[in-house]
């Protein structure tokens, strides 16, 4: 008995991250960018503390920036890690 074989089904699966038209910055103008905050800081970083891309954080560019500089400026006052060390 042949069984038919199942075809790979066409490539229609979702976009794995939520992207964001607007930055959330531009959004919630509440939302300062504090590099003594390590709690908004950490929405940007993975979690071996890497700057998460904007093209996935969906930040605009000027926001990106601010972001950038916080968490290089949050890193030399040993706020966040530079990298998580992994042994
Ligand atoms: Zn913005």
């Amino acid at each position: 008995m042949k069984k038919p074989m199942e075809k790979p089904a066409p490539d229609k699966k979702k976009k794995p991250f939520m992207r964001r038209k607007v930055c959330r910055f531009c959004t919630d103008k509440k939302m300062d960018i504090d590099y003594k905050n390590p709690k908004i800081l950490r929405y940007f970083i993975t979690e071996r503390g890497k700057i998460i891309p904007r093209r996935i954080s969906g930040n605009c560019a000027k926001h990106q920036r601010q972001i950038t500089v916080a968490i290089k400026r949050a890193r030399n006052i040993a706020i966040l890690p530079f990298t998580t060390a992994v042994h």
